[in-house]
């Protein structure tokens, strides 16, 4: 066996390691529950896990995606955000070789699939993912780019943290309305530990073109509450893949005016 599937082992094994963790980041949080003890345990009968039935993807597939004990269906939600959580590590490895930019993709990802999926369910951002997620941003940023970087990724953060805070003041004041929740404010600052100020814009653009398009539609018949952090998690993780090249063929543009 070569380096090579060494490495993509390696991925695969992480990604689905975290897309396990990720299953109980979702179900624990929004309740603040802790995400130690108890161990997990069947909701219905309460027996515990045993550690051979919670191997990621494995085991549902091999109890069928019942309970061993008593029969009840597990949700399929658990081996689908296992596998990609796994995708996603290997697609990054894929992508940009082992490097630093593939760590940093590969973690964002799977915080921004978190949020999507607390804020779908829950509206709601815990501030594991957002607190938890701009330190390690941070973090990254220090690793990759050294002093330059870090300063890149603190104006990020503070150029998310301030502008949703203050799209969410405005908009306060012209809707007499919360139109912003605190915890889309906390993820924009981490998404800008990763993206910096430019990825920040971006990825707002992005988030509230795709909101427009999908949502208002829908809030205008039946007033409800918007997830925005869904939007925004798929604005942030476009900005990453493509944000540079959208960004050159912007300024190229913009020269050619
Ligand atoms: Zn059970």
């Amino acid at each position: 066996m070569g380096d090579g599937a060494l490495l993509f082992g390696g991925a695969l094994f992480l990604g689905l390691s975290f897309g396990s963790f990720l299953n109980v980041c979702v179900l624990r949080l929004p309740r603040d529950q802790s995400l130690l003890r108890p161990p997990s345990s069947c909701p219905v009968c309460g027996e515990r896990i045993r550690w051979y039935d919670n191997i990621p993807v494995l085991s549902w597939l091999l109890l069928r995606g019942r309970c061993r004990d008593c029969g009840t269906a597990i949700s399929p939600q658990y081996p689908l955000v296992e596998l990609l959580v796994g995708g996603l590590w290997v697609g990054a490895l894929l992508a940009y070789g082992p490097s630093l930019r593939a760590l940093s993709g590969a973690v964002l990802g799977t915080i921004l699939l978190g949020i999507a999926i607390t804020d779908a369910r829950h509206y709601l951002i815990p501030d594991e993912f957002t607190w938890g997620g701009l330190v390690l941003g941070l973090g990254l940023a220090l690793a990759s780019g050294g002093g330059p970087g870090l300063v890149q990724g603190l104006l990020g953060a503070a150029a998310g943290f301030l502008l949703l805070y203050t799209v969410g003041v405005v908009g306060q004041w012209i809707f007499k309305e919360e139109a912003m929740g605190g915890g889309d404010v906390k993820m924009m600052a981490m998404v800008g530990a990763f993206l910096g100020w430019q990825g920040v814009l971006m990825t707002v653009f992005l988030g509230a073109l795709l909101g427009t398009v999908v949502f208002v539609p829908l809030t205008l018949r039946r007033k409800r509450h918007v997830p925005f952090g869904v939007f925004l998690a798929v604005g942030a993780a476009a900005t990453f893949v493509a944000g540079d090249a959208v960004l050159a063929w912007y300024m190229e543009f913009l020269r050619g005016i």
